[in-house]
């Protein structure tokens, strides 16, 4: 059999190795539109501070991939998916077919209108590469603004103020996806970030950035204040990175609705990690998933369902979302 695995991250990587468990002379291959070898994502945040160098960021979970004849294929960015044919083609112009195709493309930061220019003081925060050029503008003293709701945000505005930045956290009142602090335990961690010195407009969204000289951008929010800095970070929602599967007949939601096997409504093709969408029958509730470990859990089943295991995902919330990696977050703010 022949088993193609779009996206290089905790859940991919997982399912790969699922695959491989269960069947010895499979062929596998992983491609990932990232150029990176595989990475801790969730210690981006440390490396922007210093306090994580490169070295550390290695995946553990990705350094045997190659005595166990997983394929990692780099710079592969998926652009259609052709079911009927079983074949996926990429942006490069190649093509590789499939008996099973797993879609664990995980998500990106959501791009507001005004956030969508191309100019060099806006980065979002999500990839190494991104991680590399704020790092690199955070060596710069001065104002950074953190743009976006929820948890990243929250990581962005921490970090930047550990790396000397002086830091104004625009929180816009946007949608969250399955992400589930909020209430009191998200005012503590919001606390403790402004003790540190981050400077909180609640409710604030972003009309504009102008760009000067490259370097400093003005920022106009829409309460008309106008905020001059070295770099916007755009530390928005992930919303699952879906859009090569339209017209392909794969089912997208907000993310790939799956069944409790994790397999779309396409027999042969699985999705894992935080591109999945799983819908709960009894509830008729959905949720994405969002968590390094809860990516892993999903990654492994839908590796072993793909070879033959016929398991149900664990249905306990706890299971499938929000299984944090490292420290608490509040013992990260504090
Ligand atoms: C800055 C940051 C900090 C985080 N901190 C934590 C934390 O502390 N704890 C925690 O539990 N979680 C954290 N997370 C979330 C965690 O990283 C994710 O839940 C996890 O990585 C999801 O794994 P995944 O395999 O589903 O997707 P991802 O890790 O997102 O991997 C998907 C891969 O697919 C690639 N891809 C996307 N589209 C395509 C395409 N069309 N073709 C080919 N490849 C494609 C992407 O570039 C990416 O490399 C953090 C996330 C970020 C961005």
């Amino acid at each position: 059999m022949r088993y193609l695995i779009l996206g290089g991250g905790p859940a991919g990587i997982a399912a790969a190795k699922a695959v491989r468990k269960r069947e010895k002379d499979a062929a596998i291959v992983i491609a990932t539109e990232e150029s990176a070898s595989p990475y801790l994502r969730p210690l981006l945040p440390d490396f922007i501070s210093g306090d994580t160098d490169l070295s550390a960021l290695a995946d553990p979970q990705g350094e045997d991939l190659g005595p166990k004849e997983i394929e990692y294929r780099k710079g592969k960015r998926a652009r259609k998916v052709y079911p009927g044919g079983s074949r996926v083609i990429f942006e490069d112009g190649t093509e590789e077919g499939y008996d099973f195709l797993l879609v664990a493309t995980g998500g990106k930061p959501i791009l507001p209108v005004p956030l969508k220019k191309p100019l060099g003081s806006i980065l979002p925060f999500d990839s190494l590469d991104d991680a590399r050029r704020i790092r690199d503008r955070a060596n710069r003293p001065g104002v950074s603004v953190v743009y976006g709701p929820g948890y990243l945000a929250i990581e962005a505005c921490r970090v930047l103020r550990k790396a000397g930045q002086d830091v104004i956290w625009l929180k816009p009142g946007q949608p969250r996806f399955g992400n589930p602090i909020a209430g009191e335990f998200e005012a503590s961690v919001i606390n403790e970030i402004q003790n540190r010195g981050v400077l909180l407009k609640d409710g604030t969204d972003i009309a504009s950035v102008a760009e000067a000289d490259g370097e400093t951008a003005l920022v106009c929010t829409s309460s008309g204040e106008e905020i001059r800095c070295g770099m916007v970070v755009v530390a928005t929602e992930r919303l699952p990175s879906t859009q090569f599967l339209e017209g392909s007949g794969v089912k997208v939601g907000t993310g790939v609705i799956v069944d409790d096997y994790l397999r779309t409504f396409i027999g042969n093709i699985y999705a894992a990690g935080d591109c999945a969408e799983l819908v709960d029958r009894t509830s008729g509730r959905s949720r994405i998933n969002f968590g390094w470990r809860s990516a892993i859990k999903q990654g492994q089943l839908a590796g072993e369902n793909m070879a033959g295991g016929g398991k149900l995902f664990i249905r306990k919330q706890e299971d499938y979302l929000w299984l944090l990696f490292g420290t608490s977050l509040l013992d990260r703010s504090k």
